[in-house]
């Protein structure tokens, strides 16, 4: 009987090594596969910008004589727009590139949500162009427990996000408190929402909802940094769907500092 017994556990032993090995095997091929996904949206988002920024400075350099003043304007306005995107996208890689490495160490204070939502607005001005952003923060909020630059980048790609999803409609931005003393800050759009079946994976590294998006350039890493960065602060984020209209809401939930008030 017990060598049966140890027959089976033998056998069973090598199921569970079996089964432990096809798991490596599937991360390895789940790694590489996201590697090459990587590869490709790489030099998809440094190769779009650099032809738009190639093809404007030849044609400025080339027939500068012949431009009018409106048509010059424009090839610098293409030059300036796609190293801003250039940039971004090098940010990107950087924030991911820190998060990945474990190397994330927040600086974290206590910080003003008007003061966090203003310094946003301004970096992200130029995606958001004309756009119109309603900014409707609660009165006495408390102070949020945040590294301002890790939560800019978070909110800075929310924004991002709204103006290229969601086109020219309004953006809002709404803070309130949340329940334990937290406060959470939502950032609402008029587009046309996500899937409801994909809601669970749009913070994974490099999903994406419409994969052949050319258009909306987009690498799946801004929602995978936001993430990173406000759950490397103590925070909460989740996506949905506006329930009064079209649109997706982002909503962060971030510690609040714990005023002698709160205590009493
Ligand atoms: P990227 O924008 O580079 O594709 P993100 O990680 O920022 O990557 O977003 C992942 C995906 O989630 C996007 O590709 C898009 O399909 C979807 N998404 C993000 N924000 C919005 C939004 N405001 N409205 C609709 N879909 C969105």
């Amino acid at each position: 009987l017990m060598d049966a017994l140890a027959d089976q556990a033998a056998i069973a032993i090598e199921r569970v090594n079996l089964v432990a090995d096809i798991a490596i095997a599937e991360r390895a091929a789940e790694t590489d596969r996201l590697r090459q996904a990587l590869l490709t949206s790489i030099s998809h988002d440094l190769r779009t910008p650099l032809a738009a920024i190639m093809g404007a400075s030849s044609t400025l350099r080339d027939f500068r004589s012949a431009l009018d003043e409106t048509a010059t304007d424009e090839l610098l306005l293409t030059i300036r727009d796609e190293s801003e995107r250039l940039n971004r996208f090098i940010a990107n890689l950087l924030d991911m590139t820190r998060l990945e490495s474990g190397a994330l160490e927040p600086n974290i204070g206590p910080h003003d949500v008007s003061d966090l939502v203003g310094a946003a607005l301004k970096r992200a001005s130029q995606v958001l162009g004309d756009r119109h952003v309603d900014v409707e923060l609660a009165a006495e909020l408390p102070m949020v427990k945040v590294d301002a630059v890790l939560f800019d980048h978070a909110l800075f790609n929310l924004l991002d996000n709204a103006a290229k999803y969601a086109d020219a409609s309004t953006i809002t931005i709404r803070a309130e408190p949340g329940r334990r003393g937290a406060v959470v800050i939502e950032v609402l759009d008029e587009g046309p929402g996500i899937p409801p079946g994909d809601l669970d994976r749009v913070f994974d590294k490099f999903y994406r909802v419409t994969k052949a998006d050319s258009v909306r350039a987009g690498t799946g890493l801004g929602l995978a940094i936001c993430k990173g960065f406000i759950e490397a602060m103590g925070g909460s984020i989740t996506a949905g769907n506006r329930r009064d209209r079209n649109g997706a809401v982002f909503a962060i939930s971030l510690p609040g500092e714990i005023t002698t008030g709160a205590l009493q």
